[in-house]
């Protein structure tokens, strides 16, 4: 008989579970409580504007390409993608503007504009970033691991020491470059992770390679295409998709979780069931009774959130041609920055500020003369009953004349249309732990770096998928973590079959 999955959220990693699951021969259900499949990759249209409201960068797309692959698609059937140029256009406090090309020739003269002698030294840390990526690329990216243990069986010593473990990523930085900027800029890379330079491990420069080496894309018609090819392939291999469905529990016995049960009273059974729900948030709504037994095991404390964010949806009548379609407006002082984000856990006062234009790419996303500005300024997750709506319009105001000051020339005269989320907005939309972004942070030490494992230690058919987890936050990485829990799945089902035999 056919195994079947329950898959609590249909988000990125959900959605790339149950196409691996049920292209195996699993039965699969998604329950997704909100209107659409996508989670935090979803969709927001107003006044002739598009805008993708979480996801804008699009990179390592190998990750989505494997899965297609292995279900025995092409992705280039399903979606146009492109490669953006420059990947980044950066904007510092003293007027200096740099463009962060993946173009070799490009990008040493930029640096060379304001660094001539860092200019030697970035062939050496693109070298050193891509090394750190392939050492990931032999077991982060490969496996569902559970922490030091796994990765101790998958590398030799050798490759242990090569991954700096004594260093931060800020650490590593700053031994290439001694241009502040330079620094500013390759340490802001970790923010694709939500988490802080200064406490993320160094293998995390391997994020100087995934922007330069493997490079920045977009999709074009935009981001939320990536979510309507995944339902199409769900469609396609039978995947049955609940919308509208609200998990309010999840129904256990013992030590096996048995099914869920809806917020309007219905129960569905299953041999196994995945959460896309962040483990903590799951654990502490839909496993009230097995938290505590998990906290223990697992030292759940240790994997705090990501940062949350403000976002500005902001559709403005004229254009700016100064701006790239990825742009970063950088604090003055980037450590006070983050220590005021990540260790007083407060609203930094000179925030950086991203903004994200894909009309510059894609005429479609914005009426002709007008463009769709994305605006998203990090800010540290919820604290326990924190009311975001105590600083919106503050903080708000300070984005805004931030973009103002530098260059973005009396931006609050041409909005026509806005629309923003708050972290009590992500929190309340898609569940995840103080709003958070990316799923849990990485921090040297802390967690060395380690997500959640994918497995339940106290439910042993429950595992959870999506950016808390392994291996991460943001679109490739969770889409790997779906991909990995599906394969850790398939191989213990066949371990049990031949034990049976
Ligand atoms: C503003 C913003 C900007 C971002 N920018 C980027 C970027 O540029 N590049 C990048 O790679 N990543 C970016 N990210 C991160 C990226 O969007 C996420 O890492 C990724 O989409 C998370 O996918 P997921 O499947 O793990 O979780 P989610 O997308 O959160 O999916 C979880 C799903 O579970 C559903 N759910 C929750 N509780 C229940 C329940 N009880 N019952 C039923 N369903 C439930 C939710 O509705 C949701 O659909 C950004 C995110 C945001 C918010």
């Amino acid at each position: 008989m056919k195994k079947s999955v329950l898959i609590v959220g249909g988000g990125i990693a959900g959605m790339s579970a149950a196409i691996r699951l049920a292209a195996k021969g699993l039965e699969v259900s998604i329950l997704e409580k909100g209107e659409r499949l996508g989670g935090k990759l979803n969709i927001r249209r107003g006044n002739g504007y598009t805008f993708d409201t979480g996801p804008s960068i699009l990179t390592m797309p190998w990750v989505l390409e494997k899965l297609f692959q292995e279900v025995g698609r092409n992705l280039n059937d399903y979606l146009e993608i492109e490669r953006v140029e420059p990947g980044w256009r950066s904007f510092f406090n003293d007027g200096t503007v740099l463009d962060l090309s993946s173009d070799l020739p490009t990008l040493i003269n930029e640096v060379k504009k304001i660094s001539p002698d860092d200019a030697n030294n970035l062939y050496p840390f693109l070298s050193y970033g891509q090394k750190m990526y392939d050492l990931t690329m032999k077991s982060f990216y490969k496996k569902s691991i559970n922490g030091l243990s796994d990765l101790r069986m998958m590398h030799p010593m050798k490759e242990l020491l090569q991954m700096d473990p004594m260093k931060s990523m800020a650490g590593a930085t700053s031994k290439f470059f001694k241009n502040k900027h330079l620094q500013q800029m390759f340490n802001f890379l970790i923010m694709y992770v939500g988490s802080s330079p200064y406490h993320a491990p160094a293998i995390m420069s391997q994020l100087s390679h995934v922007q330069l080496g493997l490079g920045v894309h977009y999709i074009k018609g935009g981001m939320y295409k990536l979510a309507e090819a995944f339902s199409k392939v769900l469609s396609e291999i039978g995947v049955d998709i609940k919308l509208g469905t609200e998990v309010e529990e999840i129904i256990t016995n013992g030590s096996r979780a048995e099914g869920v049960r809806t917020k309007n009273g219905q129960e569905l059974f299953a041999d196994i069931v995945i959460s896309n729900l962040e483990a903590i948030p799951a654990y502490k709504t839909l496993l009230k009774n097995h938290f505590e037994s998990e906290k223990e095991v697992r030292d759940l404390q240790k994997y705090e959130p990501t940062v949350s964010g403000l976002v500005l949806l902001l559709g403005v009548n004229r254009t700016y041609n100064q701006l790239a379609h990825h742009n970063f407006f950088f604090s003055k002082d980037p450590v006070k920055e983050f220590n005021q984000i990540f260790v007083d856990k407060k609203l930094a006062e000179d925030p950086t500020i991203y903004v994200g234009i894909s009309s510059k790419t894609d005429s479609t996303q914005a009426p002709a003369g007008s463009e769709n500005l994305f605006v998203l300024t990090h800010v540290p997750p919820l604290k326990e009953g924190e009311d975001w709506e105590l600083y919106k319009a503050k903080y708000r105001e300070l984005v805004l004349q931030k973009l103002e000051r530098n260059g973005v020339t009396d931006l609050r005269k041409h909005i026509e249309f806005e629309h923003q989320f708050t972290p009590n907005d992500l929190q309340k939309l898609y569940g995840s732990n103080g709003g958070s972004i990316y799923g849990t942070i990485t921090d040297r030490k802390l967690n060395g770096g380690f997500k959640i494992p994918n497995k339940s230690k106290v439910l042993q058919n429950m595992y959870f998928v999506g950016g808390s987890t392994h291996p991460g936050g943001g679109v490739p990485m969770v889409c790997l973590s779906g991909q990995l829990t599906a394969e850790l799945i398939v191989e213990e089902q066949e371990q049990l079959k031949q034990y049976i035999v």
